[in-house]
C-alpha cells in the first residue's frame, strides 16, 4: 500500500476561466456564432416569406417567455455551464433582450 501525500500539490489553482464558464456577451469570442445560430433555423428562424417584400420577414419567438428558451438551447449546445447560461440570460435582460428575438434586436444586430 502506498500512501500518496498531498504536500506536493499546489494549494490553489489559478487559471483563466474557461470560455464555457463565461457569460455570453458581445465581448465573448463566440458571440457572432451565437447570434448567427439564434437567427437561424434552430433559433428564431428568421425568413423572408416573399423575396420581393423585405417587410414579409417572419420569425419564431414566444414573446411571453423571458427565459429565452431558444438562446438557452444554443448556449447549452455550445457547451456552456448552467450558471454561465443564467448569467447570459440576465445580461440579455439587462440590455433589453427579454425574449429570444429581442436578444437579436437589442444586442445582436448593433451596427
Ligand atoms: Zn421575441
Amino acid at each position: 500500500m502506498t500512501k500518496k501525500t498531498l504536500a506536493n500539490q499546489k494549494p490553489t489553482e489559478v487559471r483563466t476561466p474557461d470560455l464555457a464558464e463565461t457569460a455570453m456577451t458581445p465581448s465573448h469570442s463566440r458571440w457572432q456564432e451565437f447570434i448567427d445560430r439564434l437567427a437561424g433555423p434552430e433559433g428564431c428562424d428568421f425568413r423572408q416569406t416573399d423575396a420581393a417584400d423585405p417587410r414579409s420577414v417572419t420569425w419564431r419567438c414566444d414573446s411571453e417567455d423571458d427565459t429565452c428558451p431558444l438562446s438557452r438551447a444554443i448556449l447549452t449546445d455550445l457547451g456552456f455551464m448552467p450558471v454561465a447560461i443564467d448569467e447570459s440570460i440576465q445580461y440579455f435582460h439587462d440590455h433589453g433582450g427579454f425574449c429570444d428575438c429581442e436578444v437579436l434586436f437589442s444586442l445582436g444586430w448593433d451596427e
